[in-house]
């Protein structure tokens, strides 16, 4: 579903990503942990292209990502247009509009992106409330909203545009620990239903029990992949052991 071939990346003279090569098959949920300063973030940015890379391929769907037209605006905003409707990205912070109600935040992108009719819009974005457990939450502005509530807000918006795959980024980071648990429990239900997932994240518990695969990432490279059980249980690297000491 998504193919990442030989992606490079330099900020300036920071090389940032160096050569990363990654499947994330349809259905699956992928986790990618490692140290701060890794080059995570930027990884998941480059599939939805809030960051472009300076080399490499991605493929979404058997379709080629066309960087180079960044250069041509018209085009460019097309193609940046069609891929963060495919793919749907949630960050740390929640990003609502406050002016805006619950329902009205969700139904936004599937009315203006989407040209979706307004009822349509409403009809997606009331089920996925429900589904993140919100259904009673649509009049409420984001600021009458615990953090956790906000999130799911986000990830109700991320999902009413009806995309292929959801990009994480520490999803659970900016949240007060009670509230990470509710969070991590609607990934989970997403998970379990199929959709396709790149979660960026801290939470092993989590990486350790919903991903399909985990990717450690280091100093801009992914130093090793594979199933939870051998990344978490018999890890290979040196690097991989010693990252995974220091958490304990
Ligand atoms: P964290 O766990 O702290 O979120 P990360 O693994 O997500 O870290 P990135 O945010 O991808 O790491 O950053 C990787 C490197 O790229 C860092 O050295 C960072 O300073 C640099 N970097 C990231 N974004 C930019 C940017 N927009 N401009 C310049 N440098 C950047
Ligand atoms: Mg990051």
């Amino acid at each position: 579903m998504i193919q990442i071939k030989g992606i490079n990346k330099s900020f300036n003279n920071n090389h940032v990503l160096k050569g990363i090569t990654l499947d994330v098959d349809s259905g699956k949920v992928v986790a990618i942990i490692g140290p701060s300063g890794s080059g995570k973030s930027t990884l998941i940015r480059t599939i939805n292209l809030l960051e472009i890379p300076d080399e490499g391929t991605i493929f979404i769907d058997d379709k080629q990502v066309q960087f180079e037209l960044k250069k041509k605006i018209s085009r460019a905003n097309k193609e940046l247009c069609d891929i963060r409707t495919e793919v749907g990205m949630v960050f740390q912070g929640f990003n609502l509009f406050p002016h805006k109600t619950v329902l009205e935040n969700v139904i936004e992108g599937p009315i203006v992106v989407r040209k979706y009719p307004k009822e349509k819009a409403m009809r997606i974005g009331r089920e996925n409330l429900k589904k993140v457990g919100l259904g009673d939450k649509e009049n409420a502005y984001p600021n009458q909203l615990s953090g956790g509530q906000q999130q799911r807000v986000a990830i109700a918006r991320a999902l009413s545009m009806e995309p292929k795959a959801i990009l994480f980024d520490e999803p659970t980071s900016a949240l007060d620990p009670e509230l990470v648990g509710e969070v991590l429990a609607v990934m989970k239900q997403l998970a379990n239903e199929g959709m396709t997932m790149v979660v960026v994240t801290h939470e092993m518990n989590f990486a350790k029990n919903v991903a399909d695969t985990v990717v450690f990432m280091e100093k801009g490279k992914i130093i090793e992949q594979g199933p939870p059980e051998q990344i978490f249980d018999a890890p290979e690297s040196e690097r991989l052991k010693q990252f995974l000491a220091r958490l304990e």
